[in-house]
């Protein structure tokens, strides 16, 4: 009996803690993207008469979500906000302009896409069925384009901030704060696992961008790949970068190339720290050695 109630609990457990779909508070809602498919996490929230959807995603999951939405709520997606615009967060934005929903983003947003598209578009639809089955050649930029560094959406429900803090993960990053719900979702600004890429990034100035985030003071944070927590993922994420490149900077200045550095990060770090952190260690070597972000810097999506 002890062992079959055992097994019972752990089930239980399983369920609980990879839950697809989580309600954060009433009328905000968490799901968790398929990582095997190279998918994003999404938010929702519902204000009084429509949907707002964080991130676009790829557009397979798009269209997962577009069929997903009347279980959550019967009111449609006005807006689907970009967070940044690599492609998990934005290749979807036709899909959702198809469904009738209105995309937006920072100017940062655009400006990325103009950087680097139609050439990773491109990648991907070589990749990608999802992104190929489009017929299309290029991202769809978003059709609101945010200028400066907020947005505040509000009615009787509640209200929604939209929030340029710094360059971070990205140049264009966006947060979503909801003041009332304390509720922040940080896109890859900030993610729950050793899932982000530091191509984009400002390494060094990332950190100062996170204690923006931080003095919000959320208590749910949800981020774009990973599972929903608080403010731990923002200090975990914020101690990863700090830590890479104060030691990636440290060897460097001893002479070392990233072929020969080894650094060792405290085991605080160990949920952000990836397998193989060489491509880490090279955005880093990169930024310290052009004293500008890395993401400033000409170079191949890796
Ligand atoms: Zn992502």
């Amino acid at each position: 009996m002890g062992s079959r109630f055992g097994v019972a609990l752990s089930v239980l457990f399983c369920v609980c803690t990879a839950r697809a779909q989580t309600l954060v508070a009433p009328g905000v809602w968490f799901l968790l993207g398929d990582a095997s498919k190279g998918y994003s996490n999404t938010t929702v929230i519902e204000m009084s008469d429509y949907l707002i959807v964080v991130d676009a995603n790829y557009p397979g999951r798009a269209k997962e979500l577009i069929a997903l939405m009347p279980t959550l709520s019967k009111k449609p997606v006005r807006y689907v906000f970009d967070t940044h615009a690599h492609g998990d967060h934005s290749y979807g934005n036709s899909t959702w302009t198809r469904a009738g929903a209105t995309t937006m983003a920072f100017a940062g947003v655009a400006k990325e896409m103009d950087r680097w598209e139609p050439k990773r578009w491109q990648t991907a639809v070589a990749k990608r069925e999802d992104v190929r089955a489009t017929g299309e050649s290029d991202v769809e930029r978003p059709r609101k384009i945010i200028t400066g560094d907020k947005l505040v959406l509000k009615d009787k429900t509640r209200e929604v901030d939209l929030l340029f803090l710094g360059w971070g993960h990205t140049p264009g990053d966006g947060y979503v704060w909801l003041p009332k719900e304390r509720v922040l979702a940080t896109g890859d600004a900030a993610v729950n696992g050793p899932r982000n890429k530091l191509w984009d990034a400002s390494i060094e100035n990332w950190p100062t961008v996170l204690d923006k985030a931080l003095a919000l003071k959320p208590v749910h944070v949800l981020p774009g790949h990973g599972e929903a927590d608080g403010v731990e993922i923002l200090v975990g994420q914020q101690r990863f970068l700090k830590d890479l490149f104060v030691a990636v900077n440290r060897e460097a200045a001893a002479g070392k190339r990233p072929a020969e550095m080894h650094i060792e990060l405290p085991r605080e770090d160990a949920n952000w720290v990836p397998k193989d952190l060489s491509g880490d260690i090279e955005a880093c070597y990169t930024e310290v050695q052009a004293h500008a972000p890395a993401g400033s810097v000409p170079h191949e999506w890796k």
